[in-house]
């Protein structure tokens, strides 16, 4: 008897994903190592998935390229980053020979000082992001629950407001455990973080080191904004 060969994973029939397996998917991770997650976001999408990273640390990149070492890593390059985060970059490509997609705005999107945040952010990061993600079917992120109050609900595994599958590996890591394993594996991180930066953005809205234990409370200090967009 002839025996059956594997369907290639890009032919295989997207996953559609009910709220019942997301929950599943979600129990399942909760207490699991993060590998656990990027190996089964590998195997279920292929080349239909891809992370996303704004390099304040290589974190998650470490862990993906363990399992898929030529996972598509997207960079969201707004125009407003500072040399430290371009300069981790460099120093994550040397390391990881990464497989880099750079997204930017349009030359004439709008900037903060003459449109505001929101036009900014929308120009400049969400819609990078969408031309990123379009014929992906699914996109790792490094949003942790301790980041700051309005990621502590984080799932794991959810379904973005484009339908498309949004893991979060990292989201439920105990704090003592990424830092154990950034030290372990000697993991690059942007020098900002040792001035006292927890969070780092665009120069212009990270405005202070951090301050207290939410660590995004230097990113857009002077208003209400806590996110850009690209996580909502
Ligand atoms: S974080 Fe600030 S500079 Fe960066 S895209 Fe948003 S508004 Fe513009």
């Amino acid at each position: 008897m002839p025996t059956a060969t594997p369907t290639p994973v890009e032919l295989r029939r997207p996953t559609a994903l009910s709220a019942a397996g997301v929950e599943a998917l979600n129990e399942r991770f909760e207490a699991a190592h993060p590998t656990e997650a990027i190996r089964w976001a590998t195997t279920t999408f292929g080349n239909g998935l891809c992370l996303t990273t704004s390099f304040s640390d290589t974190l998650l990149i470490d862990l993906a390229v363990a399992v898929d070492p030529d996972i598509e890593v997207v960079f969201l390059d707004t125009g407003f980053h500072f040399a430290e985060t371009l300069d981790t970059l460099r120093r994550a490509m040397v390391r990881y020979e990464l497989r880099l997609r750079v997204e930017r705005p349009d030359e004439d999107a709008p900037d903060l000082w003459e449109s505001g945040t929101e036009a900014c952010c929308g120009a400049r990061k969400m819609a990078p992001l969408d031309r990123a993600l379009a014929g992906k079917r699914a996109w790792l992120s490094g949003m942790r629950r301790d980041d700051h109050a309005g990621r502590a609900r984080t799932p794991i595994v959810q379904v973005d407001r484009r339908g498309l599958v949004k893991v979060n590996p990292l989201a439920a890591w105990p704090a003592a455990e990424v830092e154990s394993y950034a030290a372990e594996h000697d993991i690059v991180l942007n020098p900002l973080l040792a001035e006292g930066y927890e969070s780092v953005g665009c120069w212009p809205c990270t405005e202070r080191p951090t301050d207290g234990d939410d660590a995004r409370s230097g990113r857009w200090a002077d208003s209400t904004r806590t996110e850009c967009g690209i996580h909502l």
